[in-house]
C-alpha cells in the first residue's frame, strides 16, 4: 500500500459512517463533508493498537478522532466496524511508515486524517448538494469534454 491507498481506504471507512447524527443538539450530519464543515478537529487522531506496539490485534481497541459539534458536544469517528484483515494492512503500513519517516502512530494518523479532510472539502460539490441559488448556468461550469479529444487510440 502507499499513502494515496491508506487515505483512500480511511476514506471509505469514516464515509461509512454516515450520515451520523449528535446525540445532544440532534443536529444531522448527511456526509463526511458536512461533518468536517460543521465540526472542529479536538486534539490528535490516537491509535491505540499502535500505540501500544501492537501491530496485529485480535481484539482491536482501534483509533479514534474526536470533534467538537457547534452546540459543544465532543463527537468520534472510530475504526469500529473495519474487518480485521484490512485494519492489519494499514496498521502493517503504519509501522513500516513509522520507521521510515521517523514519526510516531499519533503523529502519522493525525497526518491522515487531516490529509482525509484537506481532500473532502477541496472537492468541488455535488450537484443534489448545490443549493439552487448557487448554480450558475451551464456554460459558465462547462469543462471541455476529454471524452470527444481523447479517442485517438
Ligand atoms: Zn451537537
Amino acid at each position: 500500500m502507499n499513502e494515496a491507498e491508506v487515505v483512500a481506504a480511511m476514506r471509505r471507512h469514516l464515509e461509512s459512517q454516515f450520515p451520523k447524527t449528535c446525540p445532544l443538539c440532534q443536529r444531522e450530519f448527511g456526509s463526511l463533508r458536512e461533518y468536517l464543515i460543521n465540526t472542529a478537529p479536538h486534539g490528535d487522531a490516537v491509535p491505540y493498537d499502535a500505540e501500544m506496539g501492537n501491530w496485529q490485534p485480535l481484539r482491536p481497541l482501534g483509533t479514534v478522532t474526536l470533534a467538537n459539534c457547534r452546540c459543544g458536544n465532543t463527537l468520534a469517528l472510530t475504526s469500529e466496524g473495519m474487518p480485521l484483515t484490512k485494519l492489519w494492512r494499514l496498521l502493517n503500513w503504519a509501522r513500516i511508515e513509522t520507521q521510515r519517516r521517523r514519526t510516531t502512530p499519533r503523529e502519522l494518523l493525525t497526518h491522515l486524517r487531516d490529509l482525509i479532510g484537506t481532500q473532502v472539502l477541496a472537492e468541488p460539490l455535488l450537484a443534489e448538494e448545490k443549493q439552487p441559488a448557487t448554480v450558475y448556468g451551464g456554460s459558465a461550469l462547462g469543462e471541455p469534454s476529454l471524452s470527444a479529444s481523447d479517442q485517438a487510440a
